[in-house]
């Protein structure tokens, strides 16, 4: 059944604003106590009181319990917002709930459709944040999820003049989101501890580490030498987030201790090339990126890299020739090596693809759809990445706003400037040099 067809014969029989993922998935930030259903409604804050009672809590929220009450009842949770707004194009266009719920089994759905709402529910499918360490400061990232971003705020200042960005994501180094020091017991983590002994490690079938930078946090080596010490115990797929920012001696310390471990995956983010790509993603080598995820696919230590794509307005020039380098992989390690996803960026809205210019983005219209033509007999390409790409040709043809709280486009493109214009300054970058075709309508902001 394809994705089209699953959403009309089984998730819309379920309801019409149902998701799986309200029930069986979430992320959880252990170092500021957030949680949140999937990537895209807001982060809501779990009391701490209730987690060292239950460490179910962790996940069962009282906001997560009334998105439920409402997806029973037919109606849309505004948290869920991005969903919506795919929905709402029509062409029968594919919004993540439908990913997100089909890996769960009917039974398992149709008995949430059924539950009471506030039941605690045991999860399928978690992520985790240990802490924020992280060695990357990235374009669309920010000092809540890295401590490199923290030092540039905390050495340079606040970002000034933003106007689009209203939860102040670059003007304050974010120490709500690192509430305990690494001296410290953080009562999260240990909750999560407590809950993985208990019983998440027989009921998760995947628990996803992301950060930070989860390599650099002490919690997940934990984890993978829990993994070593009990195995046959836990059928749990171990995925791992990581930039892939290391040398090689480290990727292979990696590699060595994951090596026996049946369950591992790995899971990394870029979406373009080379000075394109290192421009976007601050402290990335794209030489160093390839070459330990080739490192990975001949250790035969994972099955599969899972390689994100952020869509944002920086990555298009290179997006297609990108995807066609990590095709190219597959003719060497298998189809299955290495697949992609192309996750559409809307906050912060201003560094969205929504920003260039119409006749730009019909320009990556264009050259995304000679893409497609090129590739949809191609055995080596996934269905689920043929879909991504025309979703995003969809998207960038069709929308005109990153979201529906998001300034006009006018004001949008004066952050634009005024953004990369500070980050150029501070990071030791040119925005004009490296993204030559944009240099024009750049200058002119
Ligand atoms: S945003 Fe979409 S995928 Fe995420 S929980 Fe809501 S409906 Fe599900």
């Amino acid at each position: 059944m394809n994705d089209i067809e699953y959403r009309q014969q089984v998730l819309d029989k379920l309801g019409p604003s149902f998701c799986g993922a309200k029930w069986y998935n979430a992320t959880i930030w252990l170092g500021s106590g957030m949680t949140t259903s999937c990537h895209h409604p807001p982060a809501h804050r779990i009391p701490v009181e209730n987690i060292t009672r239950n460490p179910k809590l962790l996940h069962n929220t009282d906001q997560k319990k009334q998105d439920r009450a409402d997806m029973q009842a037919g109606r849309r949770p505004s948290g869920c917002e991005y969903c919506w707004k795919i929905e709402d194009m029509g062409r029968d266009a594919i919004s993540d709930r439908v990913y997100k719920t089909r890996i769960y089994e009917q039974a398992d759905l149709e008995y949430a459709l059924k539950l009471d709402p506030n039941h605690n529910v045991d999860l399928k499918t978690l992520e985790i944040a240990f802490d924020r360490t992280c060695q990357f400061a990235c374009s669309y990232c920010n000092p809540a999820f890295s401590t490199t971003w923290v030092r540039d705020i905390k050495n340079n200042g606040p970002y000034t003049g933003l106007i689009s960005d209203g939860r102040n994501h670059f003007t304050h180094p974010h120490d709500l989101n690192q509430l305990y020091r690494f001296d410290e017991t953080n009562p999260y983590v240990e909750a999560f501890f407590d809950w993985w002994e208990s019983d998440l490690h027989r009921t998760l079938q995947e628990l996803r580490i992301t950060g930070g930078e989860p390599l650099m946090s002490g919690h997940t080596w934990r984890l993978i030498d829990w993994f070593k010490t009990n195995q046959g115990r836990s059928t749990t797929r171990l995925a791992i987030n990581s930039n892939l920012g290391f040398d090689s001696s480290k990727m292979q310390d990696f590699i060595d201790r994951i090596q026996d471990l049946p369950h591992v995956e790995l899971y990394t983010s870029c979406e373009a090339l080379y000075a394109q790509a290192e421009y976007i993603r601050d402290g990335l080598n794209f030489e160093q990126w390839y070459n330990n995820v080739v490192m990975l696919l001949k250790s035969n230590a994972i099955k599969t890299v899972h390689v994100m794509c952020t869509i944002n307005a920086l990555c298009l020039d290179t997006l297609p020739l990108f995807l066609n380098q990590l095709v190219e992989l597959r003719h060497e390690y298998g189809k299955k090596a290495v697949v992609f996803t192309l996750n559409i960026l809307r906050f912060p809205s201003f560094q969205s693809a929504l920003v260039l210019p119409r006749e730009v983005r019909q320009y990556h219209v264009m050259a995304l759809r000679y893409w497609y033509s090129q590739n949809m007999h191609n055995r080596l390409v996934h269905q689920h990445e043929l879909n991504h790409v025309n979703r995003l040709i969809d998207y960038l043809d069709v929308v005109e706003t990153p979201h529906s709280q998001a300034f006009e486009l006018e004001k949008l493109q004066k952050d634009f400037k005024n953004f990369y214009t500070q980050y150029d300054q501070r990071r030791g970058k040119d925005f004009a040099k490296t993204f030559w075709r944009l240099r024009n309508w750049y200058n002119s902001l």
